[in-house]
């Protein structure tokens, strides 16, 4: 059975080299190009909403990077970029109750650059404000508690507003139960595996990819990182490759092959990883993005299906 990909209101998905808008819209388990949409996702099973697919630049159509794997009606969070919580509530508003805001509590932060982190005090902070009276629990890199501790210094006025005046806040759902980890499994509920995996992000100590096993179905998320063998031997024939990119049309330097993978190279990763659907997302492009010249890229090693992530799809193993 192939992926299925459910492209959300907003989205508008690309397969293998060809640009096609309004592709896409299909029931999960199967791949039916063209459809629309019937059904929204149902509770069960797994499947991935794209909350942020953005980069820095302030692209007004590409919130920061972000994304909610959902398992069985609970939505674990990937990184934290800008509008998360706000991308949560489109996709609750549409019909996926796993990311109503309040009951956010459990994120994964690949790194801590700031466009993976400017999300972090409305991931933290906003679902509490909206009612969650549980932590968040919050497993990143280390770094992770510094930045979380200094995030609750910068809003501690606020936080005892919010507890001690006429709100009533809880006193508990603002508070972060923050783990620092190592690759290995970091996470097991009776929904998931979470396995973290370190990559390599120009000059960052720590950077980690993800792998999330769940009903039988194998998700692997990069993060950012250059051409990296443990994303390789994560996915391993995996269902979804999640992996960032930047097309050569934008021009090599010195940065970029150090921090980032180019289209040419994710095309050799995914040949060797051999993902069912390779799905693009964080992708910088040129001045003006050519997206099927990057594609074209991929394609000079990697002939398996390929679609770029837009804001708000929805995409099933
Ligand atoms: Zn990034
Ligand atoms: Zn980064």
């Amino acid at each position: 059975m192939k992926p299925s990909v459910l492209c959300w209101a907003l989205g508008v998905a690309m397969l293998g080299a060809a640009t096609a808008p309004g592709l896409g819209q299909v029931s999960p388990g199967r791949l039916q190009p063209g459809v629309p949409m019937q059904t929204v996702p149902s509770d069960h099973g797994v499947y991935v909403v794209f909350l942020g697919t953005g980069m820095p630049r302030p692209d007004p159509t590409r919130q920061g990077p972000s994304l909610a794997v959902v398992v069985n009606g609970t939505a674990y969070i990937v990184d934290a970029g800008t509008g998360v919580v706000r991308q949560a509530a489109a996709a609750f508003s549409r019909g996926i109750s796993a990311l109503q805001p309040n009951t956010l509590d459990i994120a994964f932060l690949t790194h801590l650059h700031s466009d993976h982190t400017l999300g972090l005090p409305d991931l933290i902070l906003t679902p509490w404000v909206m009612g969650r009276v549980t932590p968040l629990h919050l497993y990143g890199p280390t770094g992770t508690r510094a930045m979380v501790d200094g995030l609750e210094h910068a809003y501690a006025e606020d936080i005892d507003l919010r507890i001690n005046g006429l709100e009533h806040s809880s006193k508990t759902g603002h508070q972060v139960d923050v783990h620092e980890v190592r690759p290995g499994v970091v996470y097991q509920d009776s929904n998931v595996k979470v396995t973290a995996f370190a990559v390599q992000h120009g000059s960052w100590k720590e950077a980690l990819g993800y792998r999330f096993d769940a009903d039988g179905k194998s998700i692997v998320i990069s993060g950012d990182t250059r051409p990296t063998e443990s994303v390789v031997q994560a996915c391993n024939g995996c269902d979804l490759l999640i992996h960032e990119v930047y097309s050569l049309e934008r021009g090599e330097n010195a940065y970029f092959s150090s921090f980032h993978t180019s289209a040419v190279e994710l095309g050799d990763i995914a040949a060797r990883a051999r993902p069912r659907l390779l799905v693009i997302t964080h992708y910088v492009g040129g001045v003006k993005p050519n997206p099927a010249q990057m594609l074209q890229e991929v394609k000079q090693k990697f002939s398996g299906p390929t679609v770029i992530a837009n804001d708000l799809d929805v995409i099933a193993p």
